[in-house]
């Protein structure tokens, strides 16, 4: 491992500057996916990456892909990225970041002449945020196959209903290049934590092993409607008393698959929402997450079983339906420890850690060997304006992806 060094402040002085495209009084950004600001700030990417030597390719679905060429061009490329658009109320960081490391390594490589062996990406992905067009991660996933092309461009605004593919062209970013379809040596992305973790145990990197599994479900109680007064206790079918005993179970489901499950009920909806009604039917949804597939099945079962029980009880009838499922996301393993690695030889402390949220490297892990390098984030806040991290650790993280990059690059 080489260690070699970024120049953090150029970096910092980037992420600042690409701040102001979006910029909010609170000091966040808002800068939506194809809106004129997003165009604002792939156009700054675009000259800042000419100017460091790149050719700049952009795909149909919007991608921006900057190159820096290798010994050897017929090599496929060693990539890094992440994204521009931010949430309504975001911050500087979040997708900023990736992109802009990506950036201030490839200027790094040319002030000191370094030749990599394959060439090297740096891409800015469309639509990560999935705000203004849902679901998200719109342009990885069509890299990666997920979404075919037209699906991917057909999605409308969430207020307006123009549609993706539109704005892109209005914007001035519906490209030429297919999308995806071509090998890629590996993928590595750089990201703030957005979670409290690696600020609570000091750790300066976090090496990001894989991205959570999820399973959502849709969960229908009925028992009967019933006068508050007449109705004696024994003769109750009060639909909100079992959905309330699910509800602690799936929370206990949670502490029982500690420290990585998550499970959280957020939506609730009781019928016919009367004081002096017995309800008689309760909708609820469930979100489990754990990294694990395995341990996802035994929460799924462990959900029907108590879901079943707390029903039986009081003579009530559940519906249990799978929503969702979105399978544990492992990343690479000798890609990982090529990051662990360059965490250690810059000697800044690490973990391990698993991405609780979803990213662009989750989709391209379908494609090619990924790994992912976090840097924690001031009180874990991000998707708020407040988002912040320090001026240090971003450039460790950069020192992190730099050195990985060549490593893979060079061993090409
Ligand atoms: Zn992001």
């Amino acid at each position: 491992m080489r260690n070699l060094q970024v120049n953090g402040e150029r970096l910092w002085a980037s992420l600042m500057e690409l701040a102001r495209i979006g910029a909010t009084p609170k000091g966040g950004v808002c800068r939506l996916a194809a809106s004129d600001l997003d165009g604002e700030a792939r156009r700054l990417f675009i000259s800042w990456s000419e100017e460091a030597g790149c050719t700049v390719r952009i795909d149909k679905i919007g991608n921006i892909f900057a190159r820096r060429p290798g010994r050897d061009p017929k090599l496929p490329p060693v990539m890094t990225g992440s994204h521009l658009d931010t949430q309504p109320t975001g911050g500087k960081f979040d997708g900023a970041y990736g992109v802009m490391a990506g950036l201030e390594l490839m200027r790094t490589l040319n002030d000191l002449g370094y030749e990599t062996e394959a060439p090297i990406e740096v891409v800015a992905w469309t639509n990560e945020e999935g705000s203004r067009f849902s679901p998200a991660m719109v342009g990885s996933g069509a890299f990666a196959g997920i979404f075919d092309l037209a699906e991917g461009l057909g999605r409308p605004d969430n207020v307006t209903g123009v549609t993706l593919g539109a704005e892109l062209e209005r914007i001035g970013f519906a490209g030429s290049e297919p999308v995806g379809g071509r090998p890629v040596a590996a993928y590595f992305e750089a990201h703030i934590e957005q979670g409290p973790i690696l600020e609570a145990e000091r750790k300066t990197v976090g090496v990001v092993t894989g991205a959570q599994g999820q399973r959502w479900y849709e969960i229908t109680v009925t028992g009967q409607e019933a006068h508050a007064g007449p109705t004696p206790m024994t003769r109750r079918r009060d639909a909100l008393v079992g959905a309330a005993r699910m509800i602690d179970a799936v929370n206990r489901i949670g502490h029982d698959n500690a420290p990585y499950a998550c499970a959280t009920v957020g939506f609730a909806q009781v019928f016919p929402n009367s004081r002096n009604t017995i309800p008689g039917r309760v909708f609820f949804t469930v979100d489990f997450r754990h990294p694990e597939d395995a341990v996802l099945s035994a929460m799924d079962g462990e959900l029907r079983q108590a879901c079943k029980a707390a029903a039986d009880a009081i003579g009530l009838e559940v519906e249990v339906k799978e929503f969702w499922y979105f399978p544990p996301t492992p990343f690479d393993p000798d890609l990982v420890a090529v990051v662990r690695n360059a965490a250690e030889a810059q000697g800044y402390l690490h973990q391990d850690i698993i991405s609780g949220a979803g990213h662009d490297a989750v989709y391209l892990a379908r494609v090619t060997p990924t790994a992912m390098i976090f840097v924690p984030c001031v009180g874990g806040i991000s998707h708020n304006e407040i988002e912040d991290a320090k001026p240090e650790d971003l450039t460790a993280g950069c020192n992190v992806l730099l050195n990985a990059m060549v490593e893979r690059a060079s061993a090409a």
